[in-house]
């Protein structure tokens, strides 16, 4: 039978690689010139040579039948925030920019050990500081469903490189929305796992209290595929592998499962409409809603920022030009143009947030931190599932304010708790509206079944541009 290659999940090219229907180096060559051909701006660096040697492995491995492997052969974009051995890795950041690790972060290690094979590096907001890809110091991103608006970040390359069909799973990584609000505006699927799921070894970290690596992909399956082979225990990072997972039996059914449902006052009306349909969807397999009001809404964003600020500059103030990063002379010289000015005022933010009111104020956001992650443990005793939009409206045209998800998204990082992001429906300009579940900690499997249960009824609205009929295997 002929079909397109880019109607298959990265799941299922696996099963064709390992059965030997389809070849690694075949499906390399057509994800990297398809990346090579996007006008989006989604890649930093393209790992051409790279990509074809380990698709060649893979191809030799599965001849060898060894063993059976997760991923083989299935095209993989990388944050370039994350260390990735022999390719440069940049954080969108002149500093960076000539940066090329000598080792693997290990939630690329372990993918790659699966089979995946590294298509490039993606591009993202600097150092993963900001909310549309537009901090870049390669560029902008494009969303390529509307070349007119923000694709959402920091983890944009990622979000625009599965929308537009150029990779199948993507690393990315989120410490205040960075990998959901991405996966909102551009129609993909996303998780921002437990803290502690999943190693951060190798990650360039902004925020570490709040940030986890994150997989994202075209659809839940591909996600969740991907979560399984790199969530775990590291040797190399002391706080991964915290996490006790809960099985869900793959023929769990919904009934009795309690859902929460939370919505701002600004949410879109088509937000509000899709929400509802979410809830329906839910109900009819057998589950229960549950109105919830998340704590303090007027605070938390504010408190993310205090914390994600203040953790980013003592965290970056290692890029020197001395001890790291590009040099350019002196000290200051070397982080005021290596940095670029969006990051430079976030750090000034951090450093303020420190020392202002002598440490009180920063002192009183942890504090905050404190109660919401209390009252979140609190309001799941009543509810197994929070439903919430993941952002107010679709993607923003470029140049308005692209910070609408940011309420809903950082209740996650501030208590550490899962976090799915897929597509719930079609709003303005048939544009993708992203919806969030969330789940106690450890209970990512529970979470996917209730995604999977929203992504069963709704078409992706991830597009794949000029699908090409040469593309056929
Ligand atoms: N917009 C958020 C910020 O700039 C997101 C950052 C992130 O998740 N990495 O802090």
């Amino acid at each position: 039978m002929k079909y397109s290659i880019y109607e298959l999940d990265a799941v299922d090219i696996a099963h064709l690689v390992n059965r030997r229907e389809l070849s690694a180096v075949e499906v390399c060559r057509i994800f990297l010139e398809r990346a090579y051909d996007a006008q989006d701006n989604a890649f930093i660096t393209l790992n051409y040579d790279g990509a074809l040697a380990a698709s060649e492995q893979v191809d030799a491995e599965v001849r060898n039948g060894a063993r059976e492997l997760t991923l083989a052969g299935v095209p993989v974009s990388v944050k370039d925030n994350i260390c990735t051995a022999g390719v440069r890795t940049t954080c969108a950041s002149r500093m960076l920019c000539d940066f090329v690790p000598k080792y693997d972060a290990t939630a690329w290690k372990l993918l790659s050990s699966a089979g995946a094979v590294l298509i490039g590096k993606t591009n993202m907001d600097e150092f993963a500081v900001g909310y549309d890809g537009g901090t870049s110091y390669f560029g902008a991103v494009e969303n390529p469903l509307d070349r007119n608006r923000v694709p959402g970040g920091s983890s944009s390359g990622s979000a625009a490189s599965l929308a537009a069909g150029t990779s199948l799973i993507s690393l990315g990584s989120d410490t205040g929305g960075s990998a959901r609000v991405p996966a909102s505006f551009c129609g993909i699927t996303s998780l921002k796992p437990t803290w502690g799921a999943i190693s951060r070894y190798g990650l360039v970290g902004m925020a570490p209290s709040l940030e986890q690596i994150c997989p994202m992909g075209r659809n839940l399956r591909d996600v969740a595929a991907a979560f399984r082979v790199i969530a775990g225990r590291d040797e190399r990072d002391m706080t991964s592998g915290t996490v006790e997972h809960f099985r869900v039996p793959a023929d769990a059914e919904l009934s009795g499962l309690r859902v929460g449902v939370f919505l701002s006052d600004v949410a879109a009306e088509y937000t509000v409409r899709i929400i509802e349909n979410c809830l329906d969807l839910l109900c009819n397999a057998g589950a229960t809603a549950v109105p919830v009001n998340l704590p303090h809404p007027d605070e938390c964003v504010g408190v993310y920022y205090i914390i994600s600020s203040a953790e980013a500059s003592s965290n970056l103030a290692r890029y020197d030009g001395v001890r790291y990063g590009c040099s350019d002379g002196s000290v200051r010289q070397s982080r005021s143009k290596g940095f670029g000015s969006h990051l430079r005022e976030r750090l000034a933010e951090g450093a303020y947030a420190i020392m202002s009111n002598g440490g009180h104020d920063f002192a009183h956001a942890l504090e905050i931190r404190a109660q919401i992650t209390e009252k979140m443990t609190e309001l799941f005793r009543g509810v197994d599932i929070i439903l919430t939009p993941a952002c107010d409206t679709v993607a923003p045209r470029r140049g308005t304010d692209p910070t609408a998800g940011e309420l809903y998204a950082v209740y996650a990082n501030l208590t550490g708790i899962p976090s799915v992001v897929t597509c719930g429906g079609e709003g303005e300009d048939g544009l993708p509206v992203g919806v969030q579940l969330m789940g106690r900690r450890g209970e990512e499997e529970l979470v996917f079944r209730a995604a999977g249960v929203i992504e069963r009824h709704i078409p992706r609205k991830a597009v794949f541009v000029e699908r090409r009929d040469e593309d056929g295997v």
